[in-house]
């Protein structure tokens, strides 16, 4: 069930890749385990996280849930 890299927008903007400037991404979702969210001083957000991986140059852009709650 391979997903098509498809361009995403994040907080209306259109995702582009920061490494090699593609915008085709395929669309992850991890949950966050604590002992890594503790290392990285993330406790507030143990819970999944949205990954979108670059088709091009398999760069990850990670986004977490706002602590406040989605803007949209
Ligand atoms: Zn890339």
């Amino acid at each position: 069930m391979g997903e098509e890299p498809r361009s995403v927008e994040v907080a209306g903007h259109r995702l582009v890749c920061p490494i090699c400037g593609a915008d085709r991404f395929t669309q992850g979702r991890s949950l966050l385990n604590t002992r890594g969210l503790t290392f990285l001083r993330l406790d507030w957000a143990n819970r999944e996280a949205d990954n979108y991986i670059c088709a091009s140059c398999g760069h990850i852009l990670w986004f977490l849930p706002s602590p406040e709650g989605q803007a949209i």
